[in-house]
């Protein structure tokens, strides 16, 4: 096992359900750190429970396979983005938006009370602290 910092370590951040190669080039994995120690990390500090990662790194071969997003070109593919799951995603969303700094924050599908996950970037500079709601992959807010 490959740590990223101190509570991810490089197999959760290129899971893939896809039978793809999905190992991250060395900018990408350089980016997968600095998501983890600025963000990642502190996020999993102050919410204190175990977060799940349903997929961070992405190669262009494994974003295109699941219909990532590709006009722009997802954040996953550059090492810069993670789709979070736990016991709380709201709270989780709220933590995130009320303490940290990020580029994009989104609400990915469920309901007004629980989104059933939570989509967060993170870039080394220039983050846009933008938030967004998905619902059938269309932005709804
Ligand atoms: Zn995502």
């Amino acid at each position: 096992m490959i740590k990223l910092g101190k509570y991810f370590s490089l197999e959760e951040l290129t899971v893939t359900h896809e039978n793809l190669d999905n190992t991250p080039g060395v900018l990408a994995t350089q980016k997968l750190k600095i998501l983890v120690q600025n963000l990642l990390d502190p996020v999993r500090e102050m919410y204190g429970f175990p977060i799940c990662i349903n997929s961070g790194f992405r190669t262009l071969a494994v974003n295109k396979a699941i219909g990532g997003a590709t006009k722009p070109i997802s954040q996953h593919t550059k090492g810069e983005a993670a789709d979070l799951d736990c016991a709380d995603n709201a709270r989780l969303f709220y933590l995130i938006r009320d303490h940290f700094n990020y580029d994009q924050l989104i609400w990915e599908e469920g309901d007004n009370l629980q989104p059933d996950w939570v989509h967060v970037s993170f870039k080394a500079e220039g983050n846009r602290n933008q938030i967004l709601k998905f619902k059938n992959k269309k932005q709804v807010a």
